[in-house]
């Protein structure tokens, strides 16, 4: 029987010799996987970042890709005191190969960790197959799974049916604010995109992601001496109090669409009316129109407490991550994904989550994408993170089939964008 006559869910003979190879990847995964947890990649750790991206370079150079590491855009922070800082990331791996390719992929992940240096910085072996360490599971594992997964498909006769961009992103975790043009730019001439974030705890992947916003307002008042001339001061501590309690008011006002006031930064001595005060808010959404509405209401309600004399304020944010609902394309690829990993005997649950990756931004790319196909794993963003090893074979071995049925067209990539609205 040919292989593009198989069920996606049995094995070619070009399926097991890529297995084969895999799992004697195994040694050699874990090793390296170990290494590149043991070098601090914390989001805002611009040395380390920049210290471990040429390392990622090399390690991609093992795949018949072109590699670039490409220096981001500064970007702004508003800190405590309302004034923006700017901050230099690491730069944006980014591998091409064969982008002529009657197939084309776009392959995300992100080499930052939560972890700031020395915080969190030792692997251990738990016994079992289980490995505690920072990134190992978000996601330095992921990547190696995908660098794995590429190598074990241009071992064989089908690369030549499929292309790819691999993107790598130093500031995930804060938002891929520095890198998401180049991310975007690789979603929108690709077909399918492919993420390599764990899975959930209990193994299932993520089927639909709500939207995430953040704002940064900046409220700016008078000060005044509270005891001799109050009457001259405007506070901008009681301006973002009226803003976050009329906030607050709003959630679930629209079913899912959620907001929380994560801080409030002003005053000082309690003789003086505070002039300035910072609020941080977050908001996630389920679809487009509730993500408009929420930065609608966002705006509204700003107005509405700008009417107070002497306010001002200053806005920085927006949703910086779009909502990924579930459609019709997205339905698809989930299913012959699922249909897929049954040739691994792995049963594949589809569940919906208000975390955000980057397969939100591919998705808003127009791009149809599964983000969870890295390793299994749990306690993400904490000091008890652990990956299970055995899965770093075993889900390079998913990307290789996923990718050989894209190659020979029985996952049919292009029809599936085309189902995209
Ligand atoms: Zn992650």
């Amino acid at each position: 029987m040919r292989a593009d006559d198989l069920p996606l869910g049995e094995l070619s003979d070009l399926d097991q010799t890529a297995l084969d190879a895999l799992a004697k990847r195994q040694d050699a995964m874990l090793a390296r996987t170990i290494g590149w947890s043991k070098i601090n990649t914390g989001s805002w750790n611009a040395e380390g970042l920049n210290k471990f991206a040429p390392m990622l370079a090399e390690a991609f150079g093992e795949t018949e890709a072109t590699v670039e590491l490409i220096k981001t855009k500064p970007i702004e922070k508003v800190d405590g005191k309302g004034v923006m800082q700017g901050f230099q990331s690491g730069p944006v791996l980014r591998a091409t190969a064969r982008p002529d390719a009657p197939n084309q992929i776009v392959m995300t992940g992100h080499y930052d960790t939560v972890f700031p240096d020395g915080t969190f910085m030792d692997v251990t072996d738990l016994g079992g197959g289980k490995f505690n360490g920072p990134g190992l599971c978000d996601m330095k594992g992921g990547i190696c799974v995908m660098l794995e997964a590429l190598k074990a498909v241009e071992a064989g006769p089908l690369k030549d049916q499929i292309g790819y961009r691999v993107i790598l992103s130093p500031d995930e975790e804060t938002g891929n604010h520095a890198s998401n043009d180049v991310i975007m730019d690789a979603a929108r001439k690709a077909h399918i995109g492919l993420t390599f974030e764990p899975c959930m705890e209990d193994g299932s992947f993520s089927g639909a992601r709500k939207g995430s916003a953040v704002w940064d307002v900046i409220f700016q008042g008078r000060s005044a001496h509270a005891g001799r001339e109050p009457e001259k001061g405007r506070s901008a501590l009681m301006a973002a109090s009226e803003f976050a309690l009329k906030i607050e008011a709003l959630t679930d006002v629209r079913e899912g669409t959620t907001f929380n006031i994560g801080s409030i930064d002003g005053g000082d001595a309690v003789n003086v009316v505070p002039a300035l005060c910072v609020v941080r808010l977050g908001a996630r959404a389920p679809d487009a129109p509730s993500a408009d509405w929420a930065q609608g209401e966002v705006d509204r309600i700003l107005a509405d407490v700008l009417k107070r004399d002497g306010i001002t304020a200053h806005t920085h944010g927006g949703f910086y991550r779009p909502p990924k609902p579930r459609n019709a394309a997205q339905d698809k690829l989930f299913g012959d994904v699922a249909e897929t990993a049954k040739a691994l005997g792995i049963e594949i649950n589809f569940k919906d989550t208000g975390g955000v990756c980057e397969g939100n931004n591919v998705f808003a790319a127009g791009t149809p994408n599964i983000d969870t196909l890295g390793v299994r794993g749990g306690r993400i963003h904490s000091a008890e993170e652990f990956m299970m090893a055995d899965s770093l074979s075993e889900r390079a071995g998913l990307a290789t089939l996923i990718l050989h049925r894209i190659a020979d067209g029985r996952i049919d990539a292009k029809a599936i964008k085309a189902l995209m609205p």
